[in-house]
């Protein structure tokens, strides 16, 4: 009987909430469902009887996003008004790596890199689940399990593509049985994380995740769009060529640069260049982050993000919110190791940095309770959905 992974499919896949995350594979310990790399979008599928454990379902974020227990559990409260912009959280900071080559080549300023080599080097935990760019298909990601800092390296920088990264946490904690691993994820990953350590089963894997390092995001893109600004932008024909890519590249706030066998170097668009928004951004989005209305990770033990003004005379500076113990002594240690060095940054300005924010807690609401009001299929994030507009003043740095 294929009964839970018939709900899945017909509940979340089939109808258009699947985020991509990984959860529902990473939790399969019969590994009857896999990613599906091979089509346009990744996705899963069953490749062997369902034994019918619950797990998926149970855990995937798609559909179901308890926040208001998940708060209560993990961040000690329900939140309240005040809370309603970024979640409940401890402090916010503006960090950087006090080392100058990984402060200069990572997406924003290597906070999240400097963590993950800090934890792993002080062995606080034995692996981070991190994402990278595939050898061969370099404009797409995939989730590794990094166990030294030279592994780290190979995740730095950020790709706009989804990267099932939850697929790994069987693979760490119970295939190569590393006791306690980190996670860097986006926020729907952060939702099944959460969600299966609040059921606490199976315990192995519910406790062996000792800190989730959550990124802000306002989407992710179709490969498609990739595909299109390439074939748009450069004479590349066939993809094949491809050899590198760095959706970050040159000076912050980064561009798409690719590398073709032929050694030449293609610059595509940068970050805030209307082509990027136009093409990338705005016209690829994943139907699925039209709907999600989580943009700061609210429920991992640290979040971190860009920002996009000018507020100090180094642009490669990381917004950060510390929301639980562990990712304020996580936060804390590294500094006092050296890893890291960091200030008070006012969190009213992370609302006002990008277009994060307005896609997901304005436009992301509002298409929700749109699309609920004609009965379309919605995910459930618990909390009463009210649609607020906030006057930003929005700009980005030149
Ligand atoms: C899809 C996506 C959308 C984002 N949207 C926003 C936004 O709207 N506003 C904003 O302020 N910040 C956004 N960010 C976060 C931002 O790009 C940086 O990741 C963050 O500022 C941390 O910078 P850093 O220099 O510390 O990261 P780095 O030290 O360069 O580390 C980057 C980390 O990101 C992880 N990563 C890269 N790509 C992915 C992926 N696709 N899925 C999961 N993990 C990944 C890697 O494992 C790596 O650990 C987004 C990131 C991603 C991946
Ligand atoms: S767990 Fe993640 S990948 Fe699996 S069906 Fe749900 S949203 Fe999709
Ligand atoms: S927008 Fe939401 S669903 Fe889409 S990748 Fe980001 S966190 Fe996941």
């Amino acid at each position: 009987m294929a009964a839970n992974y018939d709900k899945l499919k017909v509940e979340v896949i089939d109808s258009g909430l699947c985020t991509g995350c990984g959860t529902c594979t990473g939790v399969c310990a019969a590994k009857a469902i896999e990613m599906d790399y091979t089509g346009d979008e990744i996705l899963p599928h069953l490749v062997l009887d369902c034994v019918s454990c619950g797990l998926c379902v149970e855990y995937c974020p798609g559909k179901d996003i308890p926040l208001r227990d998940l708060d209560k559990k993990f961040l000690g409260r329900e939140r309240n008004f005040n809370d309603e912009h970024l979640g409940i959280y401890l402090n916010s900071y503006r960090g950087w790596s006090k080392d100058p080559y990984i402060r200069q080549n990572t997406s924003s300023g290597g906070i999240v890199t400097s963590l993950a080599k800090y934890a792993l080097d002080s062995k606080r935990v034995d692996a981070v689940i991190m994402s990278a760019l595939k050898d061969d298909e370099p404009w797409k990601g995939v989730p590794f399990i990094a166990t030294t800092s030279e592994d780290v390296d190979k995740a730095a920088r950020s790709a706009p593509v989804m990267v099932p990264v939850n697929d790994l946490v069987v693979e760490a904690l119970l295939k190569r049985k590393y006791k306690r691993i980190g996670v860097v994820g986006l926020p729907c990953h952060i939702h099944g994380l959460r969600k299966l350590q609040a059921a606490g089963k199976p315990k192995r894997l519910a406790e062996g995740i000792s800190f989730m390092i959550g990124l802000y995001c306002a989407s992710t893109y179709y490969w498609e769009g990739v595909r299109h600004l390439i074939k748009e932008f450069t004479e590349i024909d066939d993809l094949s060529k491809i050899v590198k890519v760095d959706y970050r590249g040159g000076k912050y706030p980064g561009g798409m640069y690719v590398l073709t066998s032929d050694n030449r170097i293609h610059y595509i668009a940068g970050k805030h260049d209307y082509t990027w928004h136009f093409l990338g951004a705005a016209t690829y989005k994943r139907d699925r982050c039209l709907m999600c209305v989580d943009f700061s990770a609210e429920l991992a033990d640290i979040s971190c993000g860009d920002i996009f003004q000018k507020v100090t005379d180094n642009p490669k500076i990381v917004s950060v919110l510390t929301r639980t113990d562990t990712g304020q002594e996580l936060f804390r240690g590294a500094k006092e190791a050296g890893f890291i060095d960091f200030e008070h940054h006012p969190a009213e300005l992370i609302t006002a940095s990008g277009m994060g924010w307005e896609a997901k807690r304005h436009a992301g609401m509002y298409r929700l309770l749109r699309r609920g009001k004609q009965g379309w299929p919605v995910p459930d994030y618990q909390y009463d959905l009210e649609v607020k507009m906030l006057a930003r003043k929005l700009s980005f740095p030149s």
